[in-house]
């Protein structure tokens, strides 16, 4: 393992950048990695009300079940928290949020560790499925995971039960094969589109919001009608959600809009429009929510790699880099000592993120 692991604590200021949940979730998953032992200070100050909420909580006390850690701090509202892993222990894990707070983001914090773990694991999260804000099941199915599954690990996500906000009631599985190492990949062209979809779910609503939706897109986006669905899903209270599947030969990308209250669904839709648009016009093959979270396996197959073992990482090319990723880009050079170069064409429409040791 690399020269940059080490036993001395690391501070983490919560209120850098983005000043977001993000940080403690990624600091987290890293401390399980490669057992360093972490405090946080000002945590959330970014936000409105700062410090540990419900669902980061969660995730708190996850990584904490799965590197049997000793933690202090770990309270609602809490703006420290100091965390010393001992061991990542890889098997049988149920973690609920217990509201509709976020399940895929409680998978966030645990994932890295479990991917490089000494044995498979099998996760049921339960909590929300679709939140806003939060990276939803078909994104983190049909999108993050395949790219995860190409750096060497097998890790499958089922869907159980929807969990829309506020009644939540969601469960996700998740089944993990490990390897010790994470290989790195280049993602900097898309490659021919292969397939396109544009589907909603609703649940407990009226389905002509669905309807709406995807007739919106594929009016704005000139695609054909054949490609949307609708379907009536089964969650504890109301939902509705609509996403768009590019599938490109080197990747696949998913756009999302959550209905809410007060939002019309084609206004829903329209953000859907906005970001594939940006998608498709620039040309890149990894889009932005997509490029802060493949900043954390790709600076792990970058710190991994030692000199017997050939260089990792890897390069991308992505929109511009969101506050979220240049936060999180922050973090992976603190925390590994890794390189992060990051260029911009010459259009300013995109850039390109190296990492690598
Ligand atoms: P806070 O409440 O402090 O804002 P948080 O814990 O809710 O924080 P963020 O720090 O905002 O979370 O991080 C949200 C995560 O969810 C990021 O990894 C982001 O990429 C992801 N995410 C947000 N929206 C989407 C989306 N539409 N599709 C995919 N991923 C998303």
């Amino acid at each position: 393992m690399n020269s940059m692991c080490s036993d001395e604590l690391l501070w983490i200021d919560g209120s850098q950048g983005e000043g977001g949940g993000q940080i403690v979730r990624s600091s987290l998953g890293l401390s399980l990695v490669t057992g360093r032992p972490i405090r946080i200070d000002n945590i959330r100050a970014g936000r409105k009300k700062p410090g540990l909420m419900r669902q980061h909580l969660t995730a708190v006390n996850a990584a904490s079940e799965v590197g049997a850690a000793r933690i202090s701090g770990a309270k609602i509202g809490s703006r420290a928290l100091a965390f010393e892993p001992q061991a990542v222990t890889p098997g049988e894990y149920r973690f609920s949020v217990g509201t509709a707070g976020s399940a895929t983001l409680v998978l966030q914090t645990v994932l890295p560790a479990l991917l490089v773990a000494e044995g498979p694991s099998k996760l049921t999260l339960e909590g929300g499925t679709h939140n806003r804000w939060a990276p939803p099941f078909e994104f983190l199915q049909r999108a993050y995971l395949p790219l995860v599954n190409r750096m060497g690990p097998r890790v499958e996500a089922t869907l159980e039960r929807y969990g829309f906000y506020p009644a939540g009631g969601g469960r996700i599985s998740v089944t993990i094969q490990p390897s010790g190492d994470l290989q790195g990949f280049d993602l900097v062209e898309r490659g021919e589109f292969v397939r396109r979809q544009v589907r909603a779910l609703v649940s407990n609503l009226p389905r002509h919001i669905g309807d709406r939706e995807v007739n919106e897109i594929i009016a704005k986006m000139n695609w054909d009608g054949k490609v949307a669905r609708v379907d009536e899903v089964d969650g504890q209270g109301p939902g509705n959600v609509v996403f768009a599947e590019i599938e490109s030969e080197h990747v696949t990308e998913v756009f999302v809009g959550f209905g809410r209250i007060g939002a019309r669904a084609e206004q829903v839709a329209r953000e859907v429009v906005r970001d594939l648009r940006d998608y498709v016009k620039t040309e890149v093959p990894v889009g932005s929510y997509l490029a802060d979270q493949l900043l954390l396996p790709l600076g792990i197959s970058a710190w991994q790699s030692g000199s017997d073992q050939g260089e990792r990482g890897g390069t991308f090319r992505t929109l511009p880099l969101t506050m979220h990723s240049t936060t999180h880009i922050e973090i992976l050079r603190q925390f590994l000592g890794i390189t992060i170069d990051v260029d911009a064409a010459d259009d300013n429409r995109s850039v390109t993120v190296r990492v690598g040791p």
